[in-house]
Protein backbone atom coordinates (compact mmCIF):
# COMPACT_ATOMS: atom_id res chain seq x y z
CA UNK A 1 0.00 0.00 0.00
CA UNK A 2 1.14 3.01 -1.21
CA UNK A 3 0.38 5.66 1.79
CA UNK A 4 0.04 9.59 1.02
CA UNK A 5 -0.47 12.14 2.95
CA UNK A 6 -2.97 13.87 0.29
CA UNK A 7 -3.61 12.16 -2.96
CA UNK A 8 -5.27 13.91 -6.31
CA UNK A 9 -7.08 11.55 -8.73
CA UNK A 10 -6.82 13.83 -12.49
CA UNK A 11 -3.75 15.88 -14.45
CA UNK A 12 -5.97 18.12 -15.73
CA UNK A 13 -5.81 21.76 -14.82
CA UNK A 14 -7.81 21.02 -11.73
CA UNK A 15 -5.37 18.37 -10.30
CA UNK A 16 -2.78 19.91 -11.56
CA UNK A 17 -3.40 23.58 -10.04
CA UNK A 18 -4.31 21.61 -6.70
CA UNK A 19 -1.15 20.13 -6.80
CA UNK A 20 0.69 23.21 -7.03
CA UNK A 21 -1.05 24.56 -3.88
CA UNK A 22 -0.55 21.41 -1.95
CA UNK A 23 2.93 20.82 -2.54
CA UNK A 24 3.46 24.92 -1.74
CA UNK A 25 1.95 24.46 1.80
CA UNK A 26 4.34 21.23 2.14
CA UNK A 27 2.11 18.35 1.37
CA UNK A 28 3.81 16.17 -0.89
CA UNK A 29 0.78 15.26 -2.86
CA UNK A 30 0.52 12.47 -5.41
CA UNK A 31 -1.04 13.09 -8.39
CA UNK A 32 -2.61 9.90 -10.16
CA UNK A 33 -2.35 11.00 -13.76
CA UNK A 34 -5.56 8.44 -15.01
CA UNK A 35 -5.36 7.18 -19.02
CA UNK A 36 -5.92 10.43 -20.07
CA UNK A 37 -2.33 12.39 -18.79
CA UNK A 38 -3.35 16.30 -18.87
CA UNK A 39 -6.63 16.09 -19.49
CA UNK A 40 -8.98 17.24 -22.33
CA UNK A 41 -7.17 20.25 -22.96
CA UNK A 42 -4.34 17.95 -24.47
CA UNK A 43 -7.08 17.06 -27.54
CA UNK A 44 -7.43 20.97 -28.68
CA UNK A 45 -5.07 23.10 -30.85
CA UNK A 46 -6.33 26.91 -30.29
CA UNK A 47 -6.92 28.19 -27.31
CA UNK A 48 -7.61 31.93 -26.63
CA UNK A 49 -8.93 32.66 -23.57
CA UNK A 50 -6.88 31.73 -20.70
CA UNK A 51 -5.96 34.67 -18.98
CA UNK A 52 -2.92 36.40 -19.45
CA UNK A 53 -1.75 33.89 -22.04
CA UNK A 54 -3.22 34.93 -24.96
CA UNK A 55 -3.05 32.68 -27.88
CA UNK A 56 -2.30 29.39 -27.28
CA UNK A 57 -2.47 25.71 -27.63
CA UNK A 58 -4.07 23.07 -25.04
CA UNK A 59 -1.12 21.06 -24.55
CA UNK A 60 0.87 24.12 -24.02
CA UNK A 61 -1.10 25.32 -21.35
CA UNK A 62 -0.32 21.64 -19.45
CA UNK A 63 3.11 21.19 -20.41
CA UNK A 64 3.95 24.85 -18.58
CA UNK A 65 0.98 23.62 -15.31
CA UNK A 66 2.84 20.10 -15.04
CA UNK A 67 6.24 21.65 -15.44
CA UNK A 68 5.28 24.04 -12.76
CA UNK A 69 3.92 21.43 -10.23
CA UNK A 70 6.72 19.18 -10.72
CA UNK A 71 9.25 21.84 -9.78
CA UNK A 72 7.50 22.19 -6.61
CA UNK A 73 7.71 18.50 -5.61
CA UNK A 74 4.22 16.97 -6.90
CA UNK A 75 4.71 13.57 -7.54
CA UNK A 76 2.97 11.69 -10.21
CA UNK A 77 1.87 8.19 -10.62
CA UNK A 78 0.49 6.48 -13.90
CA UNK A 79 -2.47 4.54 -12.90
CA UNK A 80 -6.21 4.61 -13.43
CA UNK A 81 -8.18 4.41 -10.03
CA UNK A 82 -11.08 1.81 -10.15
CA UNK A 83 -12.31 2.48 -6.69
CA UNK A 84 -12.55 4.61 -3.76
CA UNK A 85 -13.32 3.50 -0.07
CA UNK A 86 -13.32 4.71 3.19
CA UNK A 87 -11.61 2.29 5.44
CA UNK A 88 -11.41 4.11 9.14
CA UNK A 89 -9.80 7.97 9.15
CA UNK A 90 -7.94 6.75 5.61
CA UNK A 91 -9.10 6.54 1.61
CA UNK A 92 -7.95 3.49 0.16
CA UNK A 93 -8.01 3.88 -3.50
CA UNK A 94 -7.52 0.52 -5.92
CA UNK A 95 -5.43 1.38 -9.05
CA UNK A 96 -5.24 -0.76 -12.01
CA UNK A 97 -1.12 -1.00 -10.90
CA UNK A 98 -0.78 0.11 -7.46
CA UNK A 99 -3.14 0.75 -4.34
CA UNK A 100 -2.70 3.53 -2.18
CA UNK A 101 -4.04 5.74 0.80
CA UNK A 102 -4.58 8.93 1.75
CA UNK A 103 -6.97 10.95 4.66
CA UNK A 104 -7.64 13.52 1.80
CA UNK A 105 -8.30 12.74 -2.03
CA UNK A 106 -9.19 14.69 -4.41
CA UNK A 107 -11.34 14.02 -7.46
CA UNK A 108 -10.54 15.89 -10.13
CA UNK A 109 -11.54 13.52 -13.21
CA UNK A 110 -13.17 15.59 -15.60
CA UNK A 111 -16.18 15.10 -18.16
CA UNK A 112 -15.40 13.42 -21.09
CA UNK A 113 -17.65 14.28 -24.40
CA UNK A 114 -19.69 12.06 -25.98
CA UNK A 115 -19.03 11.66 -29.41
CA UNK A 116 -21.76 10.64 -32.13
CA UNK A 117 -19.03 7.98 -33.49
CA UNK A 118 -20.41 9.12 -36.91
CA UNK A 119 -17.83 8.71 -39.82
CA UNK A 120 -15.69 11.50 -40.54
CA UNK A 121 -15.70 12.63 -36.84
CA UNK A 122 -12.31 11.63 -36.01
CA UNK A 123 -10.94 12.63 -38.96
CA UNK A 124 -12.17 16.46 -38.44
CA UNK A 125 -12.03 16.12 -34.43
CA UNK A 126 -10.35 19.60 -33.83
CA UNK A 127 -10.35 21.10 -37.97
CA UNK A 128 -13.49 22.26 -37.73
CA UNK A 129 -15.73 19.97 -35.44
CA UNK A 130 -15.66 21.80 -31.69
CA UNK A 131 -17.62 20.35 -28.32
CA UNK A 132 -16.84 23.36 -26.58
CA UNK A 133 -18.96 26.37 -28.18
CA UNK A 134 -17.36 29.05 -24.89
CA UNK A 135 -13.71 27.63 -26.41
CA UNK A 136 -13.99 27.81 -29.96
CA UNK A 137 -17.48 30.20 -31.10
CA UNK A 138 -15.39 33.08 -31.63
CA UNK A 139 -12.64 31.18 -33.89
CA UNK A 140 -15.73 30.98 -36.66
CA UNK A 141 -17.65 34.50 -36.15
CA UNK A 142 -18.70 35.47 -39.88
CA UNK A 143 -18.73 31.91 -41.15
CA UNK A 144 -21.00 28.93 -41.51
CA UNK A 145 -21.83 26.59 -38.76
CA UNK A 146 -24.23 24.05 -37.74
CA UNK A 147 -25.13 22.78 -34.13
CA UNK A 148 -25.50 18.88 -33.91
CA UNK A 149 -27.52 18.09 -31.24
CA UNK A 150 -30.80 18.44 -29.35
CA UNK A 151 -33.17 20.04 -27.25
CA UNK A 152 -32.38 23.01 -25.11
CA UNK A 153 -29.05 22.92 -25.23
CA UNK A 154 -28.83 22.95 -29.29
CA UNK A 155 -31.67 26.14 -28.76
CA UNK A 156 -29.12 27.81 -26.37
CA UNK A 157 -25.93 26.24 -28.52
CA UNK A 158 -27.66 28.49 -31.98
CA UNK A 159 -28.63 31.64 -29.72
CA UNK A 160 -25.07 31.74 -28.16
CA UNK A 161 -23.09 30.97 -31.63
CA UNK A 162 -24.90 33.84 -33.22
CA UNK A 163 -24.48 36.22 -30.45
CA UNK A 164 -21.00 35.23 -31.48
CA UNK A 165 -21.44 36.65 -34.89
CA UNK A 166 -21.61 32.77 -36.92
CA UNK A 167 -23.73 32.06 -39.54
CA UNK A 168 -25.82 29.04 -38.01
CA UNK A 169 -26.94 26.72 -41.22
CA UNK A 170 -28.78 24.30 -39.47
CA UNK A 171 -29.35 22.68 -35.97
CA UNK A 172 -29.16 18.93 -36.53
CA UNK A 173 -29.86 15.90 -34.72
CA UNK A 174 -26.84 13.37 -34.32
CA UNK A 175 -29.11 10.95 -36.33
CA UNK A 176 -29.30 13.86 -39.56
CA UNK A 177 -26.31 14.02 -39.62
CA UNK A 178 -25.36 11.06 -41.50
CA UNK A 179 -21.44 11.70 -42.02
CA UNK A 180 -18.77 14.36 -41.82
CA UNK A 181 -16.84 15.23 -45.27
CA UNK A 182 -13.93 17.35 -45.33
CA UNK A 183 -11.88 19.20 -47.89
CA UNK A 184 -8.37 19.87 -47.79
CA UNK A 185 -8.12 18.47 -44.39
CA UNK A 186 -10.91 20.22 -42.65
CA UNK A 187 -14.56 19.70 -42.14
CA UNK A 188 -16.79 20.96 -45.24
CA UNK A 189 -19.88 19.10 -45.10
CA UNK A 190 -22.20 18.44 -42.31
CA UNK A 191 -25.49 16.47 -43.19
CA UNK A 192 -25.02 17.87 -47.55
CA UNK A 193 -24.67 21.33 -45.35
CA UNK A 194 -21.83 23.23 -46.65
CA UNK A 195 -20.04 24.57 -43.37
CA UNK A 196 -16.62 25.60 -41.92
CA UNK A 197 -17.48 24.27 -38.40
CA UNK A 198 -19.62 21.92 -36.31
CA UNK A 199 -20.58 22.32 -32.38
CA UNK A 200 -21.32 19.33 -30.69
CA UNK A 201 -23.46 20.20 -27.98
CA UNK A 202 -24.19 16.30 -26.69
CA UNK A 203 -23.82 15.38 -23.52
CA UNK A 204 -20.62 15.05 -20.95
CA UNK A 205 -20.17 11.77 -19.24
CA UNK A 206 -18.50 12.51 -15.89
CA UNK A 207 -15.60 9.89 -14.87
CA UNK A 208 -17.45 9.37 -11.52
CA UNK A 209 -19.14 6.31 -11.61
CA UNK A 210 -16.41 4.09 -10.06
CA UNK A 211 -16.64 5.58 -6.33
CA UNK A 212 -19.47 3.48 -4.54
CA UNK A 213 -21.60 5.68 -2.00
CA UNK A 214 -20.61 9.34 -3.88
CA UNK A 215 -23.37 11.52 -4.26
CA UNK A 216 -24.02 12.59 -7.81
CA UNK A 217 -26.91 14.49 -9.85
CA UNK A 218 -28.63 12.43 -12.52
CA UNK A 219 -26.04 12.81 -14.90
CA UNK A 220 -23.78 11.80 -12.66
CA UNK A 221 -22.16 15.16 -11.64
CA UNK A 222 -20.18 15.09 -8.27
CA UNK A 223 -22.60 17.23 -5.65
CA UNK A 224 -20.79 18.98 -3.94
CA UNK A 225 -21.19 21.23 -0.91
CA UNK A 226 -19.50 24.23 0.45
CA UNK A 227 -18.53 24.32 -3.37
CA UNK A 228 -15.39 21.16 -3.54
CA UNK A 229 -16.58 19.03 -0.09
CA UNK A 230 -18.54 15.50 -1.35
CA UNK A 231 -20.63 13.41 0.97
CA UNK A 232 -17.48 11.26 1.81
CA UNK A 233 -15.28 12.60 4.36
CA UNK A 234 -11.98 13.25 3.29
CA UNK A 235 -12.89 13.27 -0.80
CA UNK A 236 -12.92 16.71 -1.80
CA UNK A 237 -13.97 17.42 -5.97
CA UNK A 238 -13.09 19.70 -8.42
CA UNK A 239 -13.44 20.90 -11.65
CA UNK A 240 -15.46 19.44 -14.46
CA UNK A 241 -16.64 16.39 -12.58
CA UNK A 242 -18.82 18.29 -10.32
CA UNK A 243 -20.00 21.48 -13.16
CA UNK A 244 -22.94 20.45 -15.19
CA UNK A 245 -22.97 24.16 -16.34
CA UNK A 246 -19.54 25.76 -17.46
CA UNK A 247 -16.88 23.59 -18.31
CA UNK A 248 -13.40 25.68 -18.51
CA UNK A 249 -9.84 25.38 -17.57
CA UNK A 250 -9.93 28.71 -15.98
CA UNK A 251 -12.57 27.17 -13.50
CA UNK A 252 -10.92 23.58 -12.81
CA UNK A 253 -8.19 25.13 -12.49
CA UNK A 254 -10.13 28.05 -9.68
CA UNK A 255 -11.85 25.04 -8.28
CA UNK A 256 -8.53 23.17 -7.87
CA UNK A 257 -6.85 25.72 -5.61
CA UNK A 258 -10.49 26.11 -3.44
CA UNK A 259 -9.86 22.49 -3.25
CA UNK A 260 -6.58 22.38 -2.21
CA UNK A 261 -7.18 25.22 0.37
CA UNK A 262 -10.04 23.47 2.06
CA UNK A 263 -7.90 20.27 1.99
CA UNK A 264 -5.05 22.75 3.49
CA UNK A 265 -7.95 24.12 6.46
CA UNK A 266 -9.24 20.53 7.33
CA UNK A 267 -6.50 18.59 7.71
CA UNK A 268 -5.48 16.77 11.07
C1 LIG B 1 -11.83 19.94 -27.55
C2 LIG B 1 -11.86 20.78 -26.30
C3 LIG B 1 -11.45 22.11 -26.38
C4 LIG B 1 -11.46 22.89 -25.23
N1 LIG B 1 -11.04 24.19 -25.32
C5 LIG B 1 -11.00 24.97 -24.21
C6 LIG B 1 -10.58 26.33 -24.27
O1 LIG B 1 -10.24 26.85 -25.35
N2 LIG B 1 -10.58 27.04 -23.11
C7 LIG B 1 -10.98 26.51 -21.92
O2 LIG B 1 -10.94 27.21 -20.90
N3 LIG B 1 -11.43 25.24 -21.83
C8 LIG B 1 -11.45 24.47 -22.94
N4 LIG B 1 -11.94 23.18 -22.88
C9 LIG B 1 -12.49 22.71 -21.60
C10 LIG B 1 -11.35 22.30 -20.67
O3 LIG B 1 -10.48 21.43 -21.33
C11 LIG B 1 -11.94 21.63 -19.42
O4 LIG B 1 -12.88 22.49 -18.80
C12 LIG B 1 -10.83 21.31 -18.43
O5 LIG B 1 -9.84 20.49 -19.02
C13 LIG B 1 -11.40 20.59 -17.19
O6 LIG B 1 -10.33 20.30 -16.36
P1 LIG B 1 -10.40 19.14 -15.27
O7 LIG B 1 -9.08 19.17 -14.59
O8 LIG B 1 -11.63 19.28 -14.47
O9 LIG B 1 -10.62 17.78 -16.08
P2 LIG B 1 -9.92 17.14 -17.36
O10 LIG B 1 -9.09 18.10 -18.12
O11 LIG B 1 -11.01 16.42 -18.07
O12 LIG B 1 -8.92 16.06 -16.71
C14 LIG B 1 -9.42 14.91 -16.11
C15 LIG B 1 -8.27 14.03 -15.68
O13 LIG B 1 -8.77 12.98 -14.87
C16 LIG B 1 -8.13 11.78 -15.23
N5 LIG B 1 -8.99 10.66 -14.83
C17 LIG B 1 -10.29 10.41 -15.16
N6 LIG B 1 -10.74 9.29 -14.58
C18 LIG B 1 -9.69 8.81 -13.85
C19 LIG B 1 -9.51 7.66 -13.01
N7 LIG B 1 -10.50 6.78 -12.81
N8 LIG B 1 -8.29 7.47 -12.44
C20 LIG B 1 -7.28 8.35 -12.63
N9 LIG B 1 -7.41 9.47 -13.39
C21 LIG B 1 -8.59 9.68 -13.99
C22 LIG B 1 -7.89 11.89 -16.72
O14 LIG B 1 -6.84 11.02 -17.13
C23 LIG B 1 -7.50 13.38 -16.83
O15 LIG B 1 -6.13 13.52 -16.59
C24 LIG B 1 -11.91 22.36 -23.99
C25 LIG B 1 -12.35 21.02 -23.93
C26 LIG B 1 -12.31 20.24 -25.07
C27 LIG B 1 -12.75 18.80 -24.99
Amino acid sequence: MNEQRAIIIGSGPAGLTAGIYLARAGFKPLLIEGMEQGGQLMTTTHVDNFPGLGKTTGPAIIKSMRDHAERLGVAFAMDQIESVVREGDRLVLKGMIDEYSAPQVLLATGASVRKTGLPGEAQYWGRGISACLHCDAAFYAGRRVVVVGDGQSAIAAKTYLERSGCIVAATLRPDQVGEFRGEGGKLAEVGGIKVDGAFLVTARIPQTDFIPGLERDENGYVVTHERVLTNIPGLFAAGDCCQPHFRQAVIAAGDGAYAAMAMIGMAR
